[in-house]
């Protein structure tokens, strides 16, 4: 929790200022709304869900009568809490089911933190006393497969790479292979992000999908998400939730921003659970996401 307070000090610097001035005021004028909206806005909570939170703060405080910042600050926590919607189901599927490995898909754009996350992920499994085999299905980018393998022999995961230029499909395919096999717990699958179009991505990540599922059903499929590229990310972001039946999001670099409140839009947007985020390029820089937890952390 200190970790997730200081790696969101840039998103607090957002929300806090804004709470903050609100502690000099004896009233709850105009202006504090304004403010309120301000923040929430530039932490890309998105201009939509902005407007849904502040107009229910103003009914709530009117008919509690808040006064105090303290009160107000509750408010607002509930309200962003509420957003997030904290009756989702946000565990991460990776127990093993009928002797197969669980099999989770890793997709995103590139750069993303693909990679990075399915390492990070390993970690916590085997941390946890899990075995892992990680796949390197991104055959686009040539040093993909090379820094999953860096990865691997950090956290002590077993990892399946084809030759250069080989088809993600095969990869998959023998990752999960060997990952029975060996009768490991969980199989990861790092896929490459080319977002060239719709149709090539589609062919592709689905064609990883059928061939995996050759070997039994795909338990969870993640999709990586930059929380730094705000707004413009999302419309990326659903072209994947079309093209293959995403489970879960993973939303990285939330270290880097001041726009945590993209959380809540991502949310409300593509309407899948964020189940875990990235706090920053270090093995244990990974955590479960938890709503009120996290908007703790985001009010400072
Ligand atoms: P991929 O192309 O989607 O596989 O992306 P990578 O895993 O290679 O990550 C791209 C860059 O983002 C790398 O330099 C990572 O170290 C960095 N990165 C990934 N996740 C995080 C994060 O949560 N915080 C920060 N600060 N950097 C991250």
């Amino acid at each position: 929790l200190i970790r997730l307070r200081t790696r969101l000090s840039r998103s607090q610097n957002v929300f806090g200022k804004g709470l903050l001035s609100l502690l000099s005021r004896d009233r709850l004028d105009e202006d504090v709304w304004e403010e309120i909206e301000d923040s929430l806005i530039t932490a890309d909570v998105g201009i939509d869900a902005t407007r849904e939170i502040v107009d229910r703060l103003r009914e709530r405080t009117r008919v509690l009568g808040t006064r105090t910042a303290t009160e107000l600050r509750a408010l607002l926590a509930a309200e962003l809490v509420n957003a997030l919607d904290p009756t989702l189901d946000r565990s991460l599927r990776t127990a093993p089911r009928e002797g197969a490995p669980a099999v989770l898909l890793v997709v995103g754009v590139n750069g993303a933190g693909k990679t990075t996350t399915c390492g990070k992920v390993a970690r916590v499994l085997i941390a946890d006393g899990r075995s892992v085999v990680l796949g390197a299905a991104d055959t686009f980018r040539a040093a993909a497969a090379d820094q999953l393998a860096t990865w691997a022999s950090r956290v002590g995961a077993e990892v399946v790479r084809g030759p250069e230029a080989a088809d993600p499909a095969s990869v998959a395919f023998d990752a999960v292979r060997r990952g029975i096999d060996l009768g490991v717990d969980t199989v990861l699958i790092d896929t490459a992000g080319r977002l060239q179009n719709k149709i090539g991505l589609m062919d592709e990540l689905g064609k990883v999908k059928r061939v995996v599922e050759k070997h039994g059903p795909v338990d969870e499929t993640l999709l990586v998400l930059d929380a730094t590229t705000g707004q413009n990310g999302l419309e990326q972001a659903r072209v994947f939730t079309e093209v293959v039946d995403v489970t879960g999001v993973v939303l990285t670099k939330l270290d880097g921003t001041a726009k945590g409140g993209i959380v809540i839009a991502v949310q409300r947007k593509l309407g899948i659970p964020v189940k875990l985020v990235g706090l920053g390029e270090g093995p244990d820089d990974l955590a479960p996401f938890e709503p009120t937890q996290f908007v703790d952390a985001l009010l400072g």
